[in-house]
């Protein structure tokens, strides 16, 4: 079977593990990897065996001087491939939409980049059908892909009347050394809406769902409190096995000593996890309360790791390697080890 050939354009904390989530499935490869100047990860993924290229032709004799070999430019790489991963920075990303046009390669956008630019917002399980063939898609944001993970399988089952959801996010990744707060909570923004709730509605319009944020000093996951007010009125065993069966959604519990982020990373390590990466929705089955008829618990979201297997689905579906969005779910799933 050929495999699709894919480009990573902005090989960073997203960037570089979708490219190691590519290159592990049996129906896609990567091409190459785009980096802009040389660095330690450019050194480690040549030493995985991609090929780099980067931006400007201005830059490859920096990377001649670092010893690293670079294979051209992201214009010699778009003609390889057949679809690109754009992971450069938020907002970025859509100063190359005329470059893709140009080469006619489909194009797959991450959350820092507006809905508009693809006209079209990916989730897995909630519209993997409608991907199917587009030249353009966003996959949305961390938070948000947790965000409809757990809200499509409740309005699937129960249908959602309304949901209020308050958001503790991390304010850094790990590796992030400029961008703060070190010691405070920022209501950020202080005036609703944040734009988790409009974007959840990129993908389930009909969805009522109203988001606060506030950036927490820490670095490891973000946190979700959620309140849902459900049509049909189940127990807390009913959503506990709904979320059972969902093939995105861990279920822990602080009686197995996981009551916190901290707890959550630590799991995913001992489990053996590439970079200890969680690509699941951590949800606390503990937490699953329903008090006065409404819904209440906690999920936490590893912001590095969750929308890596979108990224691959959302391969599958636009270049049409599977029509069958539970298939390739599933497919991911498993070579992953979800
Ligand atoms: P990052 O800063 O870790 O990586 C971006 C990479 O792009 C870096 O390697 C950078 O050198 C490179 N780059 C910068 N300018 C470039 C250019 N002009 N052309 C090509 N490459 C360029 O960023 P990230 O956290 O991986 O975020 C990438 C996208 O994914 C953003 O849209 C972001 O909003 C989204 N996202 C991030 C997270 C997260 O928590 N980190 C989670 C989900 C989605």
């Amino acid at each position: 079977m050929m495999k699709a050939k894919v480009a990573i354009n902005g090989y960073g904390t997203i960037g570089k593990r979708v490219a190691d989530a590519v290159a592990a499935q049996d129906d896609m490869e990567i091409t190459g990897v785009v980096k802009t100047r040389p660095s330690f990860e450019a050194r480690i993924a040549q030493e995985k065996g991609y090929d780099l290229y980067t931006t400007a032709r201005e830059n490859i004799e920096q990377f001649k001087k670092s010893d690293i070999k670079v294979s051209g430019t992201l214009d010699d790489l778009l003609d390889k491939a057949d679809i690109v991963i754009d992971a450069t920075p938020g907002d970025i990303g859509a100063e190359y939409k005329e470059l893709y046009n140009k080469h006619g390669i489909k194009a797959i956008w991450q959350g820092g980049e507006e809905h508009e630019l693809a006209g079209f917002s990916f989730n897995s399980e909630a519209n993997y059908k409608e991907a199917i063939g587009r030249d353009f898609a966003r996959v949305v944001s961390c938070n948000t892909t947790g965000l409809v993970r757990v809200l499509y399988a409740l309005d699937t089952a129960y249908g959602i009347r309304k949901a209020r959801v308050t958001l503790m996010r991390r304010a850094a990744d790990p590796n992030d050394i400029k961008t703060g707060p070190i010691n405070a909570l920022v209501p950020d923004p202080i005036k609703l809406p944040s734009h988790h709730g409009p974007d959840v509605n990129s993908i389930l319009p009909h969805v009522d769902v109203t988001t606060m944020a506030v950036k927490t000093s820490t670095t490891l996951m973000h946190l979700h409190a959620l309140n849902i007010e459900l049509k049909d009125t189940p127990g807390e065993d009913a959503i506990i096995n709904l979320f059972k069966e969902r093939p995105r959604i861990r279920l822990v519990s602080s009686s197995d000593r996981i009551k916190s982020t901290a707890e959550a990373m630590e799991f995913a390590k001992d489990m053996g996890r590439p970079r200890g990466d969680v690509w699941e929705n951590v949800v606390w089955k503990d937490s699953i309360s329903i008090s006065k008829g409404e819904l209440y618990f906690f999920q936490a979201i590893h912001q590095e790791a969750d929308v890596v297997p979108e990224n691959v689905d959302a391969i599958r579906a636009m270049l049409e390697l599977e029509r069958d969005g539970a298939r390739s779910i599933a497919k991911t799933n498993k070579i992953l080890g979800i």
